[in-house]
Order: structure tokens, then sequence, then C-alpha cells
């Protein structure tokens, strides 16, 4: 048996894992923790059974009607209770840049990281993967695209290029003008992945992909312009790499998080079992991004590799999510708010997990004052 620790329970990755866990069987949960959702965590630790518990904010009922749970609370004690569960596995789906600081954390104390959250190499990319080398631990991809590159890559010959899909996300057959004034309503109708708001709000604005981008670079080693990205409208093809002997592989699959999740749990097996696309059935089609619709692909492009930018690029993009979803400013306005504080933070390298946070929060800042202006 694994002893496996989720960051996230509630959130949509989290619930994923624990259904996975069922169908794998060979993983015990040991630690859970949540955001906010307490109703739904109760359910979870009657369930589970964890020996550890933690959430962001102090819960003494929670903690009154399950004593023999150790509870930890705040961001700190997120981590204190990776360090006394000591897992073999970790499964990040903490939302935020925050989850960079579980994923640290992680790499230190299990043996693998399976990485839901993307501001974790987003944020502090360098890091990350240096914490992972120094401590021998694997850094293994959970979001589909990434899952499929890693996949792809298992062998000695590198590909030339690699690519990512995107849906085109709920907006995609709208023109540039009615993109910009469309309703919380309808940018939430994503087409084909069923998923939590922000990122399907980041997927009509295409900055999910611009993340993802940024992620490929730190994790597979490429340069942004050997990094494709494509439209593939019903997400069948998840990613691919190119060699240079004009070989294409391509991964294909239902779009289901379930499978990348259970991937990443039991690699280098497979452990899972789930029913499988007539081929036949399955149109199999990729076509060109426009930028003009999707500027913040391109901005995420510009800026890959310069962390500074990356983590201006986050936290503007969480704080004109939040301001979208009060109805406070209109769709078009949140690459508008993102393209400014990007411009605005200067070119640095933070060296440490401190000066990443500090970097965060002048952004996040900058974006508050930003809003106003709009
Ligand atoms: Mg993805």
């Amino acid at each position: 048996m694994k002893r496996l620790a989720i960051i996230g329970s509630t959130g949509s990755i989290g619930r994923q894992t624990l259904e996975v866990v069922k169908d794998l069987k060979n993983h015990k949960v040991v630690a859970l923790s949540c955001g906010h959702n307490f109703s739904l965590f109760r359910k979870q630790l009657l369930e589970y059974k964890p020996d550890y518990a933690a959430a962001i904010r102090k819960t003494e009922e929670l903690e009154r009607d399950f004593p023999e749970i150790t509870f930890f609370s705040g961001a700190e004690g997120i981590e204190e209770m990776l360090e006394a569960a000591t897992p073999d596995v970790v499964v990040n789906g903490a939302s935020g840049a925050i989850g960079l600081r579980y994923s640290l954390k992680a790499l230190e104390v299990s043996r693998r990281l399976c990485l839901a959250n993307k501001e974790s190499l987003v944020c502090g990319g360098k890091l990350l993967i240096k914490r992972a080398v120094e401590k021998g631990a694997e850094l293994i991809p959970v979001d589909s695209e990434h899952s499929a590159i890693f996949q792809l890559m298992r062998g000695k010959d590198k590909p030339e290029k690699i690519f990512i899909t995107a849906s085109g996300g709920a907006l995609r057959d709208y023109s540039i003008e009615k993109m910009y004034n469309a309703s919380l309503k309808e940018v939430l109708r994503h087409p084909t992945w069923s998923m939590g708001n922000r990122i399907t709000i980041d997927s009509a604005t295409m900055v999910n992909k611009g993340l993802e981008v940024i992620e490929a670079h730190y994790l597979f080693e490429y340069d942004e312009e050997d990094i494709l990205t494509y439209i593939c409208k019903n997400s069948l093809i998840h990613g691919g790499v190119i060699y240079s002997d004009g070989v294409i592989k391509m991964h294909l699959g239902k779009p289901d998080m379930k499978i990348p999740i259970a991937y990443a749990l039991s690699y280098p097996k497979r452990g899972y079992h789930s029913d499988y696309m007539n081929i036949v059935e399955m149109s199999l089609m990729l076509e060109e991004i426009d930028y003009r619709k999707y500027p913040a692909l391109e901005l995420a492009r510009e800026i890959t590799g310069i962390s500074s930018k990356q983590i201006a690029y986050n936290a503007a993009d969480e704080i004109a999510v939040k301001y979208f979803e009060k109805g406070a400013i209109h769709f078009g306005e949140i690459f508008k708010l993102i393209k400014r504080v990007v411009e605005l933070i200067p070119e640095t390298d933070p060296r440490d997990f401190d000066e990443i946070v500090e970097i965060d929060r002048y952004s996040r800042e900058l974006a508050e004052k930003e809003v106003a202006k709009l």
C-alpha cells in the first residue's frame, strides 16, 4: 500500500483522485487538506478516515467530531500535515500561487509529487525542478496535456517539438466583438471538460493554455517556440511529439481527468480501468489558434522563461477572474488587466520562495489598482 496525501481534497482534482483511489486499490489515504468546503470535507473524513487533516481555516467542530484525526490549520498547517504524515505520494490539487509552497514541501517529505497545481511551475518553475532533482523525488504532471507528453516521452530520443491542444473554451464560436462582452453564464458552459470555475474561465481566454505552455517549458525543457498549440474541439487529442525524421506521435483519449490522475499515481504501471472510445467514431482534427481571439496565449508565449512576468501573469489573472465572476469587469477586460500588470512588473529572476511571494503580492496589489482604472 502506498501512503497518499491529497492537498485540496474537496476540489475537482481532489474529488476525482479519491474516486480513482477506489479503483486502484493500492493507495491508503493518510492525509487530506481542504480550503473552505467543510460539509464535503466532513463526508470525506468519515469515509476515508485519514490519520491527518488540515484546512486553511481552523475547524473546531470537525476537530471535536473526529478526535482520532490530528488536525492542522493554515497554509503552514498544510505543510506540517505533510511532515507529520510522511506520505509516499502527494497529489497537489490546490488552486492558486500558494500551491507552490505545498509542492516544495511535498518534494521534501515524499517520493512522488503528482502535480495538478499549475501555479507551482508558473511561479516557481526553476525552484521546483531544482528541488525535485536535489531530493531525488519524482514530479509527475496530472494535467491532461502534460500527462500526454510525459507518457509520449518515455524513451531516450528527444522529440524536436511537442504540442498540446486546447478546446477553445466556451466562446470559441463567438466573434471577437461578441467575446468581449460575454456573460459569466456563457463562459462557464465548457464544451468538453467539466472543471472548476477559474480554469473554465481561463479556458475561454486561453490563459489556461498560456499557463500550460509555461509549465511545459519547465517540465520538458523546450523553448516556447518548440511548444506548439492547436485547437482540438472535441478534446480527444491531448498532445503530441514531433521527431526530426517527420514522425509524429499523438496521445488520444476521452476527456476525463481521472485517467491522467490515475496514471500519475500508478506510473510506471497502468492500474486504472476505464472503457475506451470506439476509434472509428473519433473525429481527429487539429486547427490553428487565432491569436486575435486569444491574445492571452500570445502574451504567455512572450514571457515564457521570465519568472517575474510569469508570476504577474498568473496573479493578475486570478484577480481579473475574481472581478469578472462578480460582474464588475467585462470578459474582454481580463486580458487588458493581465497585459497591464505584466508590463508594469520588472523583469527579475527570484531566487527563493520569499521573493516569489513578494512579486506575487505586489502583482496582486497592482492588479487591484488597475481594476479601479478600467
Ligand atoms: Mg489542461
